[in-house]
């Protein structure tokens, strides 16, 4: 018993009179203004602050409640978070309080919303997947530590300028960030470089060493609380920042080289300044895999002490902890983990394999050639010699195994952790594998394409490790807080339940999907939702767009394999059918893109640009009109995401078969009851499966024609030839019809498509324009519309990522949930 034991901790209220009254104190005694003269910054770090304490106090009581519970750990470079204000408020139930609160100060909480910055520590799907199993590991009660990197600048702000991306760096921390706490007891030490020393010989005479790094610097944590739904559990994201050991070198200071002296200094701090701008690509620099290192260690390190604090030994590991690589990009932690057991803790190699394969389970998230991630011998050794080694000792005892076993030698090459086509490289997916008890697939699909192809050998030497867990989103972000009236109207119908916590029961308004008054309270819904995205495209692009028209979303990272160029062609196709015939009666259609590129992606950054063309030339055609609009919304982040996916009427979901992973934008969508014109690709097919096939526009090749087409080889000129709409929409643009400044502009572009095509463009151009005009019938038929937008609200619940992280619970970490 200390005096702490008794001291009372009262609950803090929060009634709206309470909150007001401390939203002023905290804004006097907390940012030091004057609520006279306060400005809407001021008032939102109050708010900020207040929101704060009342997670704190749940934070504090979770931690303590689960200190001896299994715990798990998620390791990810990136976490797409975005605003974190209305997610704590909504968690925590005060939506109405804290409206009320500040009507009576007279500040407004909406425009409050709109001056947080966006956490854009992540470039798309996969960091957004971190955020969303973030907040609903708190929600069914995991305790959970996030770990990642608190990059100075997240993803890289988008301007279109002319047409043309343009880059500028993201100052998300500029006026601060009142979510964070600085642990400065909480900070580890990183080495680079330097050698291996032999240290002796253990207790069975195998010689032992010690890593003397060259280089060092510190990793220092900052916390950000994650609350879940209802306030119960609030877990951490623990993000690390590098810092130098010695900020300035005095010997060299003193010597007068004031520049020599923070060298260090600078070093260290490079190394958190930016997160790397490519989805689904590896660029390959040092600096990232410096990056990676510096994460997993200082998070390995963490969470090794707080095991030991608690149970003086680490035999019990796999007992009490999982650690969840997301990708391959902590992989090295693998390595690390070995490290550490064995150099610091004293176990031997054996031993120490059992506990880290035990503990680690490892995410795929593609199948991309381009982002497999792999890193020379050369700058591993240089970089982390003793890791190097341990590199080695892993990949001989798993290969002498698989040589017992009879395995062919290019099996055997094949499964091996080095690469030795051309320069010597570490394959860290296969590192990745070998150290996890569980690898897992993001979709169905994904999954059983993961055991065809990459890990199809690992698969045979390892069976049963690779498993499924079907993304998914958290419904509190993505229902609840970017579509309240869809969320109420749905509330009403299904009654007592929380829709939050069990998302599958809205399947309870399957029964009203045919009802006139229902259908018009869902489709009136939606008209508010379109012209709130109406008023937003006309603010920021001063473009009048009609919200009776269909809505026709694509919005994600710009990539080949994604498609957006068989989007903008078929845009193309339809513009030259109005033209051609005016007096038909079209279906009025706004198509709407965004998404960023990354900065060395030509072609990427080039379709943006021709997306750019075509809206400058449609928009412009008195003959077209309202029936055809092209919107590029810059800039697109989380808090656009929320605007844009309620306001859908059509979801376009239309990667080359095989190559999306699974998406989640297309859940997103679906459960904000817009219809998804897809092909059969990641979490489309499960989409399709729970909405049932009347409900979704498939078209296109499968991934297994996909497959076979390309290994037998086809001529896209003829496919082109063969389709007069294509074969015109292409020649238009080649032939600089939107591009009249430069009129060779997209020949690369469209030469490319008529070569190779590897995106097979082509080969679906005629099944996706036939799906475009199916979607215009059923759009005409307003009830039948109406009926397939609430069936897919009705039945996509089951995407909610709590389903997900139960999986992950059971099937992987062993650990309860609530
Ligand atoms: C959901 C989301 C993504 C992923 O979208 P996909 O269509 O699945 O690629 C990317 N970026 C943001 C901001 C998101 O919210």
């Amino acid at each position: 018993m200390t005096p702490l034991d008794n001291l009372p901790t009262p609950a803090k209220k929060s009634d709206p009179k309470t909150l007001a009254v401390e939203i002023i104190e905290r804004l006097k005694h907390g940012t030091g203004k004057d609520p006279k003269a306060a400005k809407p910054h001021d008032w939102l770090q109050a708010v900020i602050l207040v929101v704060r304490d009342r997670l704190v106090d749940h934070w504090i009581e979770w931690k303590d409640e689960s200190r001896n519970e299994k715990r798990v750990y998620y390791l990810s470079l990136e976490f797409l978070i975005g605003r974190l204000m209305r997610d704590a408020i909504t968690n925590l139930g005060l939506e109405g309080e804290i409206n009320q609160a500040l009507a009576n100060i007279g500040v407004d909480l909406d425009i409050l919303r709109e001056l947080e910055p966006d956490a854009a520590l992540g470039n798309g799907g996969l960091g957004r997947l971190a955020a969303c199993f973030m907040e609903s590991m708190a929600s069914v009660g995991i305790p959970a530590y996030g770990y990642g990197i608190r990059y100075q600048h997240g993803l890289f702000r988008q301007e279109i300028r002319d047409g043309w991306q343009v880059e500028l760096p993201e100052m998300w921390l500029s006026h601060g960030n009142p979510w964070e706490f600085e642990r400065r007891e909480s900070a580890y030490e990183i080495g680079f470089g330097g050698t291996v020393e032999p240290r002796g010989h253990d207790k069975t005479g195998v010689p032992t060493f010690r890593w003397k790094p060259s280089e060092r610097m510190t990793a220092a944590a900052y916390d950000t609380p994650v609350v879940g739904w209802k306030g119960d559990h609030v877990n951490s994201l623990r993000l690390w920042s590098a810092q130098p050991i010695d900020p300035i070198l005095l010997a060299r200071f003193n010597a007068g080289d004031y520049v020599g002296a923070l060298e260090e200094s600078n070093r260290a701090e490079t190394l958190t300044q930016v997160l790397y701008p490519q989805d689904s690509h590896i660029a390959g620099q040092e600096l990232r895999l410096r990056q990676e290192f510096f994460f997993s260690s200082a998070s390995l390190q963490d969470i090794l002490r707080r095991h030991g604090q608690l149970f003086h030994t680490f035999d019990n590991l796999p007992e009490k902890v999982a650690i969840q690589l997301n990708d391959t990009h902590p992989a090295i932690a693998v390595a690390e983990m070995m490290r550490l057991l064995i150099d610091n803790e004293g176990y031997d190699f054996a031993r120490a394999w059992e506990l880290t394969n035990g503990t680690f389970a490892y995410t795929n998230h593609t199948l991309l050639p381009e982002a497999l991630e792999s890193w020379p011998v050369a700058l591993i050794e240089r970089l982390l010699p003793r890791h190097m080694q341990i590199i080695y000792q892993i990949n001989a005892m798993v290969l002498k195994s698989a040589r017992k076993d009879g395995l062919a030698d290019e099996v055997i090459s094949r499964i091996s952790l080095i690469d030795e086509g051309g320069e010597r490289r570490v394959r860290m997916g296969n590192l990745a594998f070998m150290g996890s008890h569980s690898v897992n697939g993001v979709s169905a699909l994904h999954s059983d394409l993961m055991k065809e192809t990459v890990f199809a050998d690992l698969n045979a030497v390892f069976p049963g490790r690779i498993n499924n867990k079907t993304n998914g989103i958290t419904p509190r972000r993505w229902l609840a807080q970017c579509n309240p009236a869809l969320l109420r109207l749905v509330q009403g119908v299904v009654g007592d339940v929380d829709l939050m916590a069990e998302t599958e029961a809205l399947t309870g308004i399957t029964g009203m999907a045919d009802d006139a008054g229902f259908q018009s309270s869902f489709e009136a819904i939606k008209r508010r939702n379109k012209e709130q995205l109406a008023r937003v495209i006309q603010q920021r692009m001063g473009l009048r767009v009609d919200p009776g028209a269909i809505f026709d979303i694509q919005i994600k990272r710009i990539h080949e394999y994604k498609r957006q160029l068989l989007n903008l062609i078929e845009t193309v196709a339809l513009y030259d059918q109005i033209r051609s015939h005016p007096e038909k009666d079209w279906v009025p259609r706004v198509k709407i893109f965004a998404g960023k590129a990354a900065p060395s992606y030509h072609t990427a950054k080039l379709i943006i640009k021709l997306a750019n063309d075509i809206a400058r030339v449609v928009n412009n055609d008195p003959i077209v009109g309202d029936l055809l609009k092209v919107v590029f919304l810059p800039n697109y982040n989380v808090s656009l995401a929320e605007v844009l996916v309620p306001a859908a009427d059509l979801s376009e979901q239309i990667s080359t078969a095989g190559m999306e992973a699974s998406g989640t934008g297309n859940m997103k969508f679906a459960l904000n009851g817009a219809v998804t014109i897809g092909t059969l690709d990641g979490a489309n097919v499960e989409i399709k499966d729970l909405v049932g096939d009347e409900n979704i526009v498939i078209f296109g090749l499968t991934a297994q024609e996909v497959s076979d087409r390309r290994a037998i080889g086809r001529d896209p000129g003829e496919i082109i030839a063969a389709s007069p709409e294509l074969a015109q929409a292409l020649r238009a643009i080649k032939d600089g019809a939107f591009s009249a400044d430069d009129p060779s502009r997209y020949a690369d572009l469209i030469g490319g498509i008529e070569s190779h095509d590897w995106f097979m463009v082509s080969d679906d151009f005629d099944s996706y324009t036939a799906a475009q005009r199916r979607v215009d019938a059923l759009w005409s038929d307003r009830a039948t519309w109406n009926r397939m937008a609430i069936l897919n609200t009705a039945n996509v619940g089951w995407f909610s990522s709590d389903r997900t992280i139960r999986q992950y619970a059971s099937d992987i970490w062993g650990v309860p949930t609530k």
